[in-house]
């Protein structure tokens, strides 16, 4: 025998009835809102929507198109870039977008064939490892002067996609290449004034660029471009005697990654850790103050300062 009512039974159903329609129409409400309409495959009267796959990318894509463009970053706060691999809905991501920004094919090796199976029809992607040169080494966002192409190129991009906003666009990307030129001169001049050369970074291989255009050698443990890089027990042995004949005060490390070889080397030598921001990526924390790669270039340059004896 039932515990209930047979008027309390079929107020059970009416609610269960009710919710299924509440909750049936908003999930229907919240997929209309998200597929791409029809309508919207055109971009008048909505903004231009840009997807990227690093931080560096985005913050470019934004200096560029400000409020006139919809930008999106493609990897979640803190997830190391090397080590990303693409979720369904970031291909949806990408599907959705009218322009997709990405580093070049040896940073992002699952791009290919991402885009080999999708239909490219109304997608524009820019490959910003073109036209910069014959380089092994993926980190070219750490170049200020192949950053200054980037900048042009996404410049040039948005112009030509909406006409309306050219004069907007090429205004901001000259005034980006401005600010660039000047954090250059800041290197060069910070540079020349210090004594040491020798920088020994914990991480991969992030600023090998870096390093030629600014005349510094980067030491470090890895011999490849990422933080997967394999590391023997001789090599660290090694780097940790070469520090110590070098009597180097400063051991720097790179984001989002734990910082172990970085204390091991900084326990052997008495040496002292700080952060060097390769603009891969940044964390939650840095997301919600609002940092911008131009800031963390400015701070990068202060802790070369503290290291290199200036
Ligand atoms: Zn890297």
């Amino acid at each position: 025998m039932s515990r209930y009512p047979q008027d309390h039974k079929m107020a059970k159903k009416i609610l269960i009835f009710i919710c299924l329609c509440f909750f049936g129409c908003s999930w229907a409400a919240a997929f209309a809102a998200a597929a791409p309409s029809t309508t919207e495959a055109t971009t008048e009267g909505r903004r231009l929507r840009v997807v990227t796959t690093l931080f560096a990318l985005y913050d470019f894509a934004r200096a560029v198109g400000q409020d006139r463009v919809e930008v999106t970053l493609l990897l979640p706060p803190g997830v190391e870039a090397h080590a990303f691999e693409p979720r369904p809905q970031d291909v949806m991501r990408i599907r959705q977008a009218d322009i997709f920004i990405y580093t070049g094919s040896s940073m992002e090796p699952w791009v290919d064939d991402i885009l080999g199976g999708m239909d490219r029809s109304s997608l524009i992607v820019l490959d910003a490892s073109e036209g910069q040169g014959a380089t092994s080494d993926p980190h070219i966002w750490l170049d200020f002067s192949r950053v200054a192409r980037i900048v042009g190129a996404i410049g040039d991009l948005l112009a030509r996609e909406d006409p309306a906003g050219a004069l907007f666009y090429q205004q901001n990307a000259r005034a980006y290449q401005a600010q660039l030129a000047m954090l250059d001169q800041a290197y060069q001049k910070t540079v020349r004034a210090c004594s040491a050369r020798t920088i020994v970074f914990s991480g991969h291989s992030v600023f090998g660029l870096w390093g030629e255009r600014y005349g510094l050698r980067f030491i470090s443990p890895y011999r490849g471009f990422s933080p997967d890089a394999e590391l023997t027990p001789r090599r660290l042995a090694e780097l940790i005697s070469g520090i110590k004949k070098l009597n180097v005060r400063y051991v720097y490390y790179e984001e989002l990654v734990d910082p172990k070889v970085g204390r091991v080397i900084a326990q052997e030598t008495g040496a002292t850790l700080l952060l060097l921001h390769g603009a891969h990526n940044i964390s939650r924390d840095e997301r919600e103050q609002g940092v911008t790669f131009i800031g963390l270039m400015e701070e990068n340059l202060e802790r070369l300062q503290t290291g290199m004896v200036c």
